[in-house]
């Protein structure tokens, strides 16, 4: 019985949650998958009930669910708080309870949004990239770090770009054993030419694919090549590979080619796992039933096939997804002329349909 330890958290964040439960258990009664939620409260809303963003309990809870399954935090009534109560602390301390060290960011061009996305649709069209980003390292965490006065007068200032052997091999095999479950191939990026620690990077990448993955084609891009393929031929890539700087911005230009934000999903995995959507609370639409629910639906898939290995179920989340965009239906921040807008309860609706169907 998978244990999920369910965060709404706040704004849209409840709204979006809400469709996807209803889903899943509407799936895991199709193919035999008995959840047991338990919902909590996390970020603003903790702060108001628990007067902090997470309780140890939370935290506690989480270390011990299969998964985590969150919303969004945030919103204006918390804004001015100091920064360990702010919600979005909560969030931080339970990815570094959880040493979610691996973020997966997919990157899917459905056909029937190719033309949301600013590239032309003939670029786009079935675009389907998993950008893996090491989240815990790497040159915003590396020490030494800081500004000083120098001797002679000004000032100077700097970070550390380091990784140790453990650090690139534990998000390398989470690359690669997530481009097993795909079409096998890797793009590991890197600045090997400049860098010595990427090159460092580049030499671990290869030898972990040499001894225990041979069955996946490994390639190494420079990161400024890889920018520009990434518009060049989006169509061309399966799963990215990055360190923690360079995958933050890569992944942000992947999601890019996708078009909204209210279609990406995310997940942040160490000694546990935890699955949210890309997007913030949106306090502008919160409680107007005008949310998209779908990157919190991708959201649920992603954890069913990375975390459950409930592979099937999670197709079928995906399928009922790209069914309704066929069928036109969309949520206002995905609404073209000729479609049929709908809100979030009626979008999670339809989603239910099809499932059933
Ligand atoms: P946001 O993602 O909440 O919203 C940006 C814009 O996109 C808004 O106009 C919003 O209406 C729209 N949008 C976002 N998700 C949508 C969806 N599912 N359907 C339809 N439209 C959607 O980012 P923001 O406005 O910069 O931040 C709002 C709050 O959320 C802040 O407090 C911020 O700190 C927080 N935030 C939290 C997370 C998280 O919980 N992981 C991520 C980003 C921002």
């Amino acid at each position: 019985m998978p244990k999920v330890l369910v965060l709404s958290g706040d704004g849209i964040g409840v709204e979006v949650t809400e469709v996807s439960l209803d889903l899943l258990e509407i799936v895991g009664e199709k193919h035999g998958i008995e959840f047991e939620f338990e919902k909590a409260h996390f970020g603003g809303s903790s702060l108001d009930v628990h007067g902090v963003p997470v309780t140890e309990e939370v935290l506690a809870k989480a270390k011990s669910s299969d998964a985590v399954l969150m919303g969004a935090v945030g919103g204006p009534k918390w804004e001015s708080h100091e920064h360990e109560l702010k919600p979005e602390s909560g969030l931080l301390a339970l990815r570094k309870e959880l040493d979610a060290f691996a973020n997966l960011r997919p990157a899917v061009v459905y056909p029937a949004l190719a033309d949301a996305s600013s590239l032309k649709r003939e670029v786009v069209e079935g675009t389907d990239i998993m950008v893996v980003r090491e989240l815990t390292g790497g040159i915003y965490f590396g020490k030494p770090r800081g500004i000083e006065d120098m001797p002679e007068g000004g000032q100077k200032a700097y970070n550390t770009l380091v990784y140790s052997t453990e650090e690139v091999e534990r998000i390398a095999r989470v690359a690669f054993d997530i481009a097993r479950k795909r079409k096998k191939r890797l793009t590991s990026i890197d600045k090997s030419n400049v860098l010595e620690v990427m090159q460092f990077w580049r030499d671990i990448v290869s030898r972990i694919q040499e001894a225990e993955y041979p069955d996946i084609e490994l390639d190494h891009l420079y990161v400024d090549n890889a920018a520009m393929q990434l518009i060049r031929r989006p169509k061309s890539f399966d799963v990215i590979l990055a360190g923690n700087m360079f995958g933050d911005i890569i992944s942000d230009e992947a999601a890019q080619l996708t078009g909204s934000l209210g279609m990406l999903p995310s997940a942040s995995i160490g000694k546990g796992a935890i699955y949210e959507p890309v997007h913030g609370s949106a306090p502008d639409i919160a409680g107007q039933d005008l949310a998209n629910p779908i990157a919190s639906v991708l959201t649920s898939a992603m954890m069913l096939k990375y975390s459950l290995n409930e592979d099937d179920a999670a197709k079928e989340l995906e399928q009922a997804v790209e069914a309704v965009l066929e069928k036109g239906y969309r949520t206002a921040d995905i609404y073209q002329e000729g479609t049929k807008k709908v809100g979030c309860e009626e979008m999670g609706s339809l989603l239910k349909a099809e499932i059933n169907a």
